[in-house]
C-alpha cells in the first residue's frame, strides 16, 4: 500500500522546487534518503502550513526567508517586524510562537557551542522529537513533519489532509478527532512499511490529500489506492471524514471608532497577546449590546477601553468578516477626540499615528478595508 503511494508520488507528487523550495538542497534535486536538509526553512514552512494551503503559503515563505534567512536574524527581529510579515496569513499566534521559539532554539544551539555561522548546519539542530515538542507551537505532527523532511526521521504525521485520506481509506465511522490514536497508528504503519523513505512517504501522503483526495471532489479514478479504499468502494467518499454535528455560528456587531485628533492623527491600539489576533493593532471598539445604538456602543467602548470621550460622526464603512467560529459585522464611524489621554485599559498600548503610517503596523485582515476607506476619505 505504501509502496503504491510512492510510485504514484514519483510521477504525480509536488516535487518541484517552485512548489516546495524548502525541500531542496543547494544542488537543486530532490534529496536522497541519506541527505539532511536545513531545518530552519522547513520549520517555518511547516508552521505556516498548519492552517493554510501550500499555494497561499509560498509567497509568504519566500518573503520571510528574504527578511530572515537565518535563525539568528529571526531571533533578533522585533515582534512588529514578524507580525508584519505574517499579516494576512491569519492565526497570528503562530507567528508569535515562531518568534519565541527562534530565541529558545538559538539559546539551545549556543549552549551546544556552535559557531555563529553554523546555526543553519542541519547537524547542529535537535533531532529528538521530544526536544521539538517542548517548543511553543510544535505538536506531534509538526515535529514529525520537520524531522522527517529535514533528516528523513521515521516519524509519522497527522494533519488535516492525512486525516481525510486515512478516514476515507478505512471508511472510518466517526470523526477522526475522536479516534486520534487509531489514526496515528495507521500513519505510523505506512512509515514502517517503507523503511528509510519516511520523508518521501509523508510528502506523498500530504500531496495525495491536497491534490487527489480533496475535500469536495476526490479524483478516485487517478488515486493509487482506488482498489483498496473503503470509502471509494462505498461510492460516497465525500461522506468521509465523518463530521461532528455542525454548531450554529454566532453573529456579532462590533462598533469601531476611527478617532482623529486636531493634528489629524488616528488612534490605534495593540491587542493583548492572547487569542487568534493577539499582538495585532486595530481601531478601538467592541460588541454592541442588545438594544444599543451603534453610536452609543462606540462611545461606551472608547470610554471603557481607552478612557476617552469622543463625538461619533459619519459612518465610514461596514465590513462583514467570517471566522471559522463566528461572523462579525464591523460598523465603523469616524470620531472626533474630545477629551481624555488615551489609556490602554484593555490593550497592550495605544498610539496616535499619521494615516500614512498605518501600513507600518500589522492589522487583522478585516481592518485593511477600514484603512482603505479612511485613506480614501482623507484623500
Ligand atoms: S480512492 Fe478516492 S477517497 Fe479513497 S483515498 Fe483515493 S482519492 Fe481518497
Amino acid at each position: 500500500m505504501a509502496a503504491d503511494l510512492l510510485v504514484w508520488w514519483v510521477a504525480g507528487g509536488r516535487r518541484d522546487v517552485a512548489q516546495k523550495p524548502w525541500m531542496f538542497p543547494a544542488h537543486g534535486r530532490w534529496p536522497a534518503p541519506e541527505e539532511s536538509l536545513d531545518p530552519y526553512g522547513i520549520w517555518i514552512a511547516e508552521v505556516m502550513l498548519q492552517q493554510t494551503q501550500l499555494q497561499v503559503v509560498l509567497p509568504y515563505w519566500k518573503r520571510w526567508m528574504e527578511a530572515f534567512p537565518r535563525l539568528e536574524l529571526l531571533a533578533s527581529a522585533s515582534e512588529q517586524q514578524v507580525l508584519l510579515l505574517w499579516q494576512g496569513l491569519g492565526y497570528y499566534s503562530r507567528a508569535r510562537r515562531l518568534h519565541a521559539t527562534s530565541r529558545l532554539l538559538l539559546a539551545q544551539l549556543e549552549r551546544s557551542d556552535v559557531e555563529s555561522n553554523g546555526f543553519n548546519q542541519p547537524s547542529h539542530w535537535p533531532v529528538d522529537p521530544e526536544v521539538w515538542l517542548e517548543l511553543p507551537g510544535i505538536g506531534r505532527s509538526t515535529a514529525g513533519g520537520i524531522l522527517s523532511s529535514a533528516f528523513n526521521s521515521p516519524l509519522a504525521i497527522l494533519d488535516g489532509n492525512v486525516r481525510r485520506v486515512l478516514a476515507r481509506l478505512h471508511a472510518h465511522p466517526e470523526p477522526p478527532m475522536r479516534a486520534q490514536s487509531q489514526f496515528w497508528l495507521w500513519s505510523e504503519n505506512l512509515i514502517d512499511a517503507v523503511p528509510g523513505l519516511s520523508r518521501n512517504l509523508n510528502q506523498a501522503l500530504m500531496d495525495l490529500g491536497a491534490t487527489v483526495c480533496t475535500p469536495r471532489h476526490p479524483s478516485c479514478e487517478v488515486c493509487p489506492w482506488d482498489a483498496l479504499c473503503a470509502a471509494y468502494a462505498s461510492d460516497s467518499p465525500q461522506q468521509y471524514p465523518v463530521k461532528e454535528a455542525p454548531r450554529e455560528i454566532p453573529f456579532q456587531v462590533i462598533g469601531v471608532g476611527v478617532v482623529i485628533n486636531d493634528a489629524g492623527e488616528v488612534l490605534i491600539d495593540q491587542r493583548l497577546n492572547e487569542g487568534l489576533l493577539g499582538g495585532l493593532w486595530e481601531f478601538p471598539g467592541g460588541k454592541q449590546e442588545p438594544g444599543e445604538l451603534i453610536t452609543d456602543t462606540i462611545c461606551r467602548e472608547l470610554r471603557e477601553e481607552l478612557a476617552i470621550e469622543v463625538r461619533v460622526e459619519q459612518e465610514l464603512i461596514k465590513v462583514d468578516h467570517a471566522y471559522s467560529h463566528k461572523k462579525l459585522r464591523f460598523e465603523v464611524h469616524l470620531c472626533h477626540w474630545l477629551a481624555g489621554d488615551p489609556q490602554p485599559l484593555a490593550s497592550q498600548q495605544v498610539r496616535w499615528v499619521k494615516p500614512s503610517e498605518l501600513a507600518d503596523y500589522p492589522f487583522p485582515a478585516a481592518n485593511s478595508r477600514i484603512i482603505a476607506a479612511l485613506l480614501k476619505h482623507l484623500d
